[in-house]
């Protein structure tokens, strides 16, 4: 999508500082981390959200999912981390394509606010 902020991340319109990439997803820095150490995971391909996603990506997100652990263990979070998409609304999505923040170097809260 042409104006979709992480479509240009993906696509090198927009810099990034990136920590793993393949053909079919990204993974970079968050601009505004809110842990030592936060990462953004995302497809390549256009997804709006989870709320959005199709039979068709089952393949797709079961391949980052299985990148996951590689991508923590790049950046040595061998002692945990905390995987989180937020979708729509109420989960405060702001960038509206699909993605997962990987955040780790500090003890996380339960529950979230
Ligand atoms: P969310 O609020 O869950 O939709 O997350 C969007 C995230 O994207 C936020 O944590 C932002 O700090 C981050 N973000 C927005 N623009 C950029 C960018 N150009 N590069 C890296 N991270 C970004
Ligand atoms: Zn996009």
């Amino acid at each position: 999508m042409s104006d979709c902020i992480f479509c240009m991340i993906a696509s090198k319109e927009i810099p990034s500082n990136v920590v793993y990439e393949d053909d079919k997803i990204i993974a970079f820095h968050d601009l505004e981390p809110q842990a030592p150490v936060h990462v953004l995971i995302i497809p390549k391909k256009h997804i709006a959200s989870l709320d959005a996603v199709s039979a068709e990506d089952q393949e797709l997100l079961g391949y980052l999912a299985v990148k996951v652990k590689d991508i923590a263990a790049e950046l040595g979070l061998e002692n945990g981390y905390r995987l989180v998409s937020n979708c729509g609304e109420d989960g405060l999505q702001t960038v509206q394509h699909l993605h997962f923040h990987l955040l780790g170097k500090r003890k996380m809260l339960w529950p979230p606010g």
